[in-house]
């Protein structure tokens, strides 16, 4: 110690500093509420919104600076925000982008707490939400109004798989000067180039494939126009959407990791698809790269992969506690929501009660494929199809 202290204070204040210039793979986890600064001046300079600068937690670290940067480049995007899950990406965006008077047009298949949020928005908040046809395209611009202010889309639906028409989308909301945002968590932003299709704003579940360990919650916002970023910026800022450095470090450790586990849970997925395709307990194969399913041709068109997630049809035939007893029969597909981990999972949904305008008859059970075996995936399915 060069000061003398009393060891009170010296157990706070150290002389010690780590000698500079070292360097490894992995990020650096910076764990900050209080930023530092050098002096006034550098603090009376430092603007929230800086990203070559710190001012508080909050506003980002070198850890929370460096996934932003890294996800908006897979993206294809300029500009980054993170956020504590998903949901609250989604709803950044909303609050950032609508105000009372306007109106949000979401996809009557469109990720669930998206559409219960679009419900609170027009009961409390004096926005209406109105819900189209996921598979409208071009005809989206008849639902346009004058205050129309941000259409959603999801490419495809997360439970029933429709493939929106992006393109026609964004042409028909851009020829009337709405944005649209595309939530691209099924492709990882990996097979499908949202930007260049028309999105102006990208969001991700960084839980799924992101994280890829079934352990962190989070999502992020992309964009490519620096005035578009600023006003969701401002919603970060106002909102308090910080994400803790250890998370953020844990989806830094799995991105270079994560092209060659989407590839192997898509190989997986299309080989437990393609055999249930062959099943007659099955009815449709609800998985973009498969005919049955709508708006495969939209899929082939557009995307470069899919991944593992999948929904199935049972024939007619079967009941609820039938399927129930299906799902509850297997054994290396465990019941739960979310994807992206290693582990394969299942989910039986209520769709009809969910969709409006919902068609088909049927259960329909929905197929997260991990990265196990497909031949012991498929083996535990046909043995959990025996014991319905
Ligand atoms: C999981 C998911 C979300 C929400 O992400 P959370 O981090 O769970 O809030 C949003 N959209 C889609 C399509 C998802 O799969």
């Amino acid at each position: 110690m060069t000061t003398p202290k009393s060891l009170q204070t010296a157990l706070i204040h150290s002389d010690y500093q780590a000698p500079p210039g070292f360097s490894a793979f992995p990020n650096a986890i910076h764990h900050a509420s209080t930023v530092l600064f050098k002096d006034v001046a550098a603090m009376r300079s430092g603007n929230w919104k800086d990203k070559n600068a710190y001012t508080y937690g909050l506003h980002g670290t070198p850890t929370t600076f460096t996934l932003e940067a890294r996800l908006a480049q897979i993206e294809g995007g300029q500009y980054c925000l993170l956020a504590p899950s998903g949901l609250a990406a989604i709803a950044m965006a909303n609050l950032a982008l609508l105000k009372s008077g306007d109106d949000l047009l979401l996809p009557e298949n469109v990720y669930y707490p998206n559409s219960e949020l679009g419900r609170w928005l027009s009961q409390d908040f004096g926005i209406t939400t109105r819900y189209y046809d996921p598979l409208i395209g071009a005809g989206i611009a008849a639902l346009i109004q004058p205050n129309t202010r941000l259409i959603w889309t999801e490419a495809p639906g997360s439970v029933t798989m429709e493939v929106p028409d992006l393109p026609a989308i964004c042409a028909a909301a851009h020829a009337r000067g709405v944005l649209v945002a595309l939530d691209n968590t099924w492709s990882a932003g990996l097979a499908l180039r949202g930007f260049d299709l028309g999105a102006d704003i990208v969001m991700q579940a960084l839980t799924k494939y992101q994280s890829g360990g079934s352990d962190v919650l989070m999502g992020c916002l992309t964009t490519r126009e620096p005035a578009l970023h600023d006003r969701l910026a401002l919603a970060h800022m106002r909102l308090g959407l910080g994400v803790g450095a250890d998370d953020a470090y844990l989806v830094l450790r799995s991105l270079p990791t994560m092209k060659l586990r989407f590839d192997a849970h898509d190989a997986g997925a299309r080989a437990v698809a393609g055999w249930l395709k062959g099943r007659q307990e099955i009815s449709t194969v609800l998985h973009p790269a498969f005919e049955d399913c709508p708006g495969h041709d939209i899929w082939k068109r557009d995307f470069t992969g899919a991944g593992g997630l999948f929904s199935v049809l049972f024939d007619a035939s079967y009941t609820e506690q039938q399927t129930d007893r299906f799902v509850d029969a297997l054994k290396l597909f465990k019941i739960g929501y979310s994807w992206g981990g290693a582990n394969s999972l299942v989910m039986p949904y209520r769709i009809a009660g969910m969709r409006k305008g919902w068609r088909h008859g049927g259960q329909l059970v929905r197929f997260n494929v991990g990265l196990e075996a497909p031949q012991d995936l498929i083996a535990d399915i046909e043995q959990a199809f025996a014991a319905m």
